[in-house]
């Protein structure tokens, strides 16, 4: 499995989010109970985190995935150094690839301008 890990750092930070609305709702409607509070303050956040979670789960904008290994050989260079290499993004899609081709630093930032110019959105 391949984890998005500005997708799952966002999602987490989100939960956090939550943290205030029901500590101000259960401090706010204290008078009805716990239970009716705890109720309302899901209600809220439910009606604000679906867009917030839809966007989370479904932007393009947070698409790219990067694969980073130690120790690579670059294939543009040579090089053995850490590797990189674009697995997924909106019009790209490496994650099936039996061969994955890493590059080191610096060929990486020559092939994502070059994917750029090709119009892949890095
Ligand atoms: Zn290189």
């Amino acid at each position: 499995m391949q984890i998005n890990f500005k997708r799952y750092g966002l999602y987490l930070v989100r939960w956090q989010l939550s943290t205030p609305i029901l500590a101000l709702v259960l401090y706010y409607l204290a008078p009805i109970g716990a239970l009716w509070a705890t109720v309302v303050a899901n209600l809220i956040g439910g009606l604000i985190f679906f867009w917030v979670d839809r966007f989370i789960f479904t932007s393009q904008v947070l698409a790219a995935q990067w694969e980073v290994r130690e120790e690579i050989r670059c294939v543009d260079c040579g090089r053995v150094a850490r590797g990189y290499r674009l697995v997924h993004a909106e019009n790209y899609d490496r994650s099936g690839d039996d061969e994955p081709e890493f590059r080191c630093e610096e060929c990486s930032k020559k092939k994502s301008e070059e994917l750029r110019k090709r119009g892949i959105k890095l």
